[in-house]
């Protein structure tokens, strides 16, 4: 596939391109263009053009377009979704209903986009006031990572949109298809040209974005090393910014807890897309009397999933590559040498069907310390550190002895004893008692290394906007 910019295909200034691998099998299923600066100001200079236009389209309208393109993705779901299974490997259920949800937040983006005001100070003298407006930002870039690439695009695209501002979004170089096809959809149901431009390429070509100077905005989804490379860089230029980084999301199983439900929802959240989930739980802290019992469950359930082979079924693929696969063998090599017990998995899947993908079987790590670096390194892969505690207060404060803070979860009865623990929790989301998805009209983002800003919901399309005042004066007549 080429590039989508300014309404159409099109291909590298240079000609060159990359392969986009099959994870499962590593099979070559198509090329992108290899984009550099070049064909990232181009992508720019569309976008700036369609910002002239989109900044003076009435909220009603914007709320049309973004509403139908909403529902198209739904109609398409299976397309984008087949495509989204290919370059990532996720077998193909979880893939279209990515699709799917995705969508909800563009309706809910737009319903935000109706609820926007501006406001007025008031006590002004006769002939005076004061209204304090807000601006659309201005170009945005969006650059987003391989393990949720329509969610994460959505999270910005809609809230964007609806604010007034034009997009240019760089995909991951795993994942550029689904997002390529997108951008298609959206223009042929009516998106204006220039509002939504998909370039490809490598860190090259993201670093090109940030540091151009017509972009007011960077909206960034990946990992710490790369916000902070994008932070100094968009400083450059007085840039917004908005990072959503890595996690390290810790729970904490209390001894009065529901012990079945806490390791239904930490297996189903902590093997989600293979581990590679940014608000998964990472890290167990479990109250003494109840470790065994709880390792009992978890061990359990985590045998039960299966690995889908290339061109089969099954609950878990492979992960995206062998540079994210690698720090789950770094961690699962380390945790052994420092003598923890393997609960289940450990060991790389291999045979038919497997032997071309990275596969890792969902690995419980038990007797993790402190040192582990399962215990202190985000893993992005199907790998969990466990360990017992003598109170929910040492397990709480082992939780926020890290430097991410994106998410946590806690597990007791008592519910008392459970808001002081998720108050006490450093992180952007935490659970009590279950883990559901994380709600489209509600803030999401990270503390302290784990981000910068919130997305999502009224929080997320405000970040889009710019407040400006406007002192008015005229002479009354009466
Ligand atoms: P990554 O940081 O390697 O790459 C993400 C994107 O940034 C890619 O498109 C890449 O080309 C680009 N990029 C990398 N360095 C850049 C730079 N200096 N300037 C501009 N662009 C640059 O991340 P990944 O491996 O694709 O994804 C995994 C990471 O993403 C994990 O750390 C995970 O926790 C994080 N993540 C966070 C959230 C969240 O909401 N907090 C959600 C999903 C993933």
């Amino acid at each position: 596939m080429d590039m989508f910019m300014d309404g159409g295909w099109v291909a590298a200034q240079s000609g060159q391109v990359m392969p986009v691998t099959d994870p499962t099998s590593g099979a070559v299923i198509d090329t992108v263009p290899m984009g550099q600066a070049a064909d990232a100001g181009r992508a720019i200079a569309s976008a700036a053009r369609a910002f002239e236009n989109w900044k003076r389209v009435p909220m009603a309208e914007r709320v049309r377009l973004v509403k139908a393109c909403a529902q198209a993705m739904r109609d398409q779901a299976p397309r984008i979704g087949a495509a989204l299974n290919r370059e990532l490997g996720r077998p193909l259920p979880g893939c279209i209903a990515e699709i799917a949800s995705s969508a909800n937040l563009l309706d809910i983006y737009a319903e935000e986009g109706l609820r926007l005001y501006a406001t007025q100070a008031l006590g002004s003298a006769p002939g005076e006031r004061i209204v304090v407006t807000r601006d659309p930002v201005g170009v945005v870039v969006a650059i987003t990572p391989f393990n949720y690439p329509i969610t994460l695009l959505m999270f910005k695209l809609g809230a964007a949109l609806i604010a007034g501002c034009p997009v240019v979004t760089k995909p991951s170089e795993d994942t550029p298809l689904s997002t390529l096809l997108l951008a298609e959809l959206f223009h042929a149901t009516g998106l204006p040209a220039g509002l939504f431009n998909v370039v490809t390429g490598a860190r090259e070509l993201g670093e090109a974005l940030v540091a151009h100077p017509v972009p007011r905005k960077i909206a960034f989804t990946g990992s710490v090393p790369a916000g902070k490379a994008i932070a100094a860089a968009a400083a450059g230029t007085m840039k917004r910014v908005t990072l959503e980084l890595g996690g390290h999301s810790a729970a904490i199983v209390c001894a009065d807890a529901d012990l079945d439900k806490a390791a239904e929802a930490i297996t189903r959240h902590g093997f989600a897309n293979s581990g590679q989930f940014c608000y998964r739980v990472n890290r167990l802290y479990v109250e003494r009397p109840v470790y065994e019992a709880l390792l009992d469950r978890l061990a359990t359930r985590a045998r039960k999933l299966t690995l889908a082979p290339a061109g089969g079924e099954g609950d878990l693929g492979p992960l995206v590559n062998a540079r994210i696969f690698a720090t789950s063998e770094q961690q699962i090599a380390d945790a052994r040498a420092r003598g923890a017990r393997i609960l289940a998995g450990g060991d790389r899947a291999t045979g038919p069907g497997y032997d071309g993908g990275c596969y890792m079987p969902p690995t419980l790590i038990a007797d993790a310390t402190p040192e582990m670096l399962v215990m202190r390194e985000e893993t992005f892969g199907p790998v969990i550190g466990i360990a017992p505690v003598d109170s929910p207060a040492e397990g709480l404060r082992l939780a926020n002895d890290s430097r991410f803070g994106l998410a946590g979860f806690v597990f007791t009865r008592d519910l008392a004893l459970g808001m002081a623990l998720c108050e006490g929790f450093e992180a952007g989301s935490v659970w009590l008692n279950d883990i559901q998805r994380a709600s489209h009209h509600v803030p999401f983002g990270g503390m302290k290394e784990s981000g910068l800003g919130r997305e999502k919901g009224r929080y997320g399309v405000v970040s889009y906007l710019e407040y400006k005042t406007l002192y008015l004066s005229w002479e009354p007549p009466l």
